[in-house]
């Protein structure tokens, strides 16, 4: 592998040599340094310099592949040994044993974070429910959900919960006075 890339790299160093000649030799015609018969010679010296080029870049193109062949090879190898090491695991019983231990933890911790959750959830309530937090209705709750005002400016309790003084969200009368304000 690490020969093939070596080659890749001379091949690269050898193509830029002779594009640092084919440019010499571009340089020396456009400048008209050479004699008709010299630039003969010197178009045929840059053509073979330019095949040589290519046929480089075959090789170079060639090994990149071999290069290719072998990591692929390497990885179908190790997704083989993958596999097989998987499958040893799946029979040998120690392991099956431990996976079955994980397992268990897991639904063990799985019981614990759910347990945790409810315990959070009765301290979120505790919050909510500030001791200090006004309380209305005939139920003494503090308010929540939709809540209706007693009419009567003196009402001692003023705001009530819907439900708790049988309305619903649709049905509310335009003037409304508590079962203590009824009366008076
Ligand atoms: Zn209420
Ligand atoms: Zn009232």
């Amino acid at each position: 592998m690490q020969r093939k890339f070596k080659l890749i790299r001379e091949l690269d160093e050898k193509c830029a040599a002779n594009k640092s000649v084919v440019q010499d030799c571009h340089e020396g015609i456009m400048a008209g340094a050479h004699k008709d018969s010299v630039l003969q010679e010197t178009v045929q010296k840059m053509r073979g310099l330019h095949q040589e080029c290519v046929t480089w870049g075959d090789e170079k193109m060639s090994l990149a592949i071999q290069a290719y062949d072998m990591v692929d090879n390497r990885i179908r190898q190790l997704d083989l040994d993958l596999r097989r090491f998987e499958q040893e695991l799946a029979t040998d019983p120690k392991f099956k044993e431990s996976l079955e231990k994980l397992r268990g933890d897991n639904a063990g911790a799985k019981v614990g974070s759910g347990r945790k959750k409810k315990a959070t959830n009765v301290s979120d309530l505790d919050v909510e429910v500030d001791p200090n937090e006004p309380l209305y209705c005939i139920c003494r709750r503090v308010s929540f959900g939709e809540m209706i005002a007693c009419d009567n400016d003196d009402c001692p309790i003023e705001w009530f919960h819907y439900g708790c003084v049988g309305f619903t969200d649709n049905k509310i009368p335009n003037s409304w006075r508590c079962p203590k304000c009824i009366n008076k």
